[in-house]
């Protein structure tokens, strides 16, 4: 039949694989999460050879128990928890240090120089981001500083660096291909996104060898094919790796947002809001960050992507500190227990805020209590929060592309809420819709893969596979909802600026 895609979704607490019918169904999935690594307070780190080891048992383990036989499967697509860094040895494939993870705070320092050097206005030019330590570049510098020999040795052109979708393609085509698609790339702070190639004076600077660095590639074609000898994988042997994107684009693609101004909404630990620019790479004046979203067929799209720290967190610091609730789904029951939020608001900047005030000495604030608030108040603050948060990303991303937004189409685990995706819609003044599939990260990769040997023939027909499981509209006055804004903002305030010492460091 030939008409089976397997994505793999490699994430930051596991990696997974689902086996995709040609109508966008999952018909297997496996999954095995792995360690986090913390070696000091602010460090994360993953084994890169534990990130691989569990990525490919779940793709033999999915092939496996879809009972397809190996000629059904059309082709491999692959998604990734982004900008974590992995240096290895192009002879032997053995990493030379763990993979730094993007959360890992270590290259804050580094960043504060460059910052201090006046780099800013260059990084943000050329790679569309801000200068910080979630992106690739810093780590890679840390990596050739910090662990002995390693510098040498890729000054010698012994070694490779890639980001985890780099890593994987490497090892399942045995070595042939060291690519990384322009998604990936585009979150490294040292790729141009609008020249596409890596950017000479920002290697330059990190002391990044650039011999070093995949080849960019678009998020659609055939890589390369899946090596002979991987464990496990014998019978899928010679099947294409062709599709390739980081993990909220592929969301943004999986979610059918494949026109200018379209926009979603993951609801997870945190949020991540992506809005398609088009061909247009947009600069915010908001703090945003622009990355290539995907390049498919020659044509380029980009967008514009920021993000709440703290969003399902929050819920989880209802259940695990607050003890307010035994599990989050709970937390729908307790805030329609009331019939508003008494004048409670919960602004969550447990760790600072991000996009548009970027205040990372914020810190999380509970304002407007009296002495008739309770817990059910409380409970309802912290989901209208997530819901306030979202509405300042979109806010400024107006503010920089006047998109129009017509609706907000959502994903992650808290968007299962309806309480939270009514209250989204109402502050918005649009329309939230939900799928019945939420596997758009998955489903994303596994359509650019299936894009490239032919089990779709059009981006267009993603469109007609998104089925609605549920649009809210808003059901709040406009007046009413402004209120609540301007009383959100007047909150949001009092949390900015609060630590005084510097966290980063
Ligand atoms: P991630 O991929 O970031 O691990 P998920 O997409 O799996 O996150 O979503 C999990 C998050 O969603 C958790 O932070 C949890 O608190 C929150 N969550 C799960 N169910 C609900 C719910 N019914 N209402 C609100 N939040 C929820």
């Amino acid at each position: 039949m030939n008409d089976h895609i397997i994505a793999l979704d490699q994430g930051t607490t596991s990696s997974r694989a689902i086996v995709f019918n040609s109508k966008g169904t999952p018909v297997t999935i496996a999954q095995y999460p792995f360690p986090q690594i913390y070696p000091k307070p602010g460090w994360v780190e993953h084994d890169p050879k534990v990130i691989l080891d569990t990525q490919l048992r779940s793709l033999a383990a999915a092939f496996e128990k879809s009972g397809l036989s190996p000629t059904d499967i059309a082709g491999i697509g692959i998604t990734n928890q982004r900008e974590t860094t992995i240096v290895w040895d192009k002879n032997t494939g053995e990493p030379v240090y763990n993979a730094i993870v993007w959360q890992c705070r270590r290259t804050a320092s580094i960043c504060d120089e460059l910052i201090a050097e006046g780099l800013g206005d260059y990084v943000t030019e050329k790679t569309g981001l801000l200068i910080d330590a979630y992106f690739s570049g810093t780590k890679i510098k840390w990596i050739l500083d910090n662990v002995p020999g390693v510098r040498e040795r890729a000054e010698r052109g012994e070694l490779l660096f890639g980001t985890v979708d780099c890593w994987i393609i490497w090892n399942l085509t045995g070595g042939a291909a060291h690519v990384s698609d322009y998604s990936n790339c585009s979150r490294t702070m040292i790729f141009d996104i609008d020249k596409l190639q890596w950017d000479e004076k920002l290697c330059e600077r990190l002391g990044i060898p650039m011999s070093m660095l995949p080849t960019p590639v678009p998020s659609s074609m055939v890589y390369g094919h899946i090596a002979k000898g991987l464990p496990g994988l014998e019978m899928l042997e010679g099947t294409p790796v062709c599709g390739s994107a980081g993990d909220q684009p592929a969301a943004l693609f999986g979610q059918g947002c494949i026109h200018p101004g379209q926009a979603k909404n993951t609801y997870g630990t945190g949020c991540f809001t992506l809005m398609n620019t088009g061909s247009k790479s947009v600069r915010s004046t908001s703090g945003l960050v622009t990355s290539v979203a995907w390049s498919v067929n020659g044509e380029l799209t980009y967008a514009l992507e920021g993000s709440v720290f703290n969003a399902g967190s929050s819920i989880q610091w209802l259940r695990d500190e607050l003890k307010i609730i035994d599990s989050a789904s709970e937390v729908e029951a307790l805030a329609t227990s009331v019939p508003d939020n008494g004048g409670v608001y919960l602004v969550s900047a447990f760790t600072g805020l991000g996009a548009p005030r970027w205040d990372m000495y914020a810190r999380g604030a509970i304002v407007g209590l009296t002495r008739g608030s309770t817990r059910a108040h409380i409970g309802r603050a912290a989901l209208e929060g997530i819901a306030y948060q979202v509405k300042d990303l979109l806010d400024a991303m107006d503010n920089d592309v006047d998109s129009g937004l017509s609706v907000l189409r959502v994903d992650g685990g808290a968007s299962v809420n309806n309480f939270l995706m009514q209250f989204q819609s109402d502050v918005l003044q649009k329309p939230i819709d939900r799928p019945v599939m939420v596997e758009t990260t998955a489903f994303g990769a596994a359509f650019l893969a299936g894009l490239a040997v032919g089990v779709w023939k059009d981006v267009s027909e993603i469109v007609t596979l998104r089925v609605s499981d549920k649009v809210f509209t808003p059901q709040m006055s406009a007046e009413e909802a402004a209120v609540l804004h301007g009383t959100w903002l007047r909150a949001a305030e009092r949390a900015c600026k609060w630590e005084v010492k510097d966290i980063q460091e």
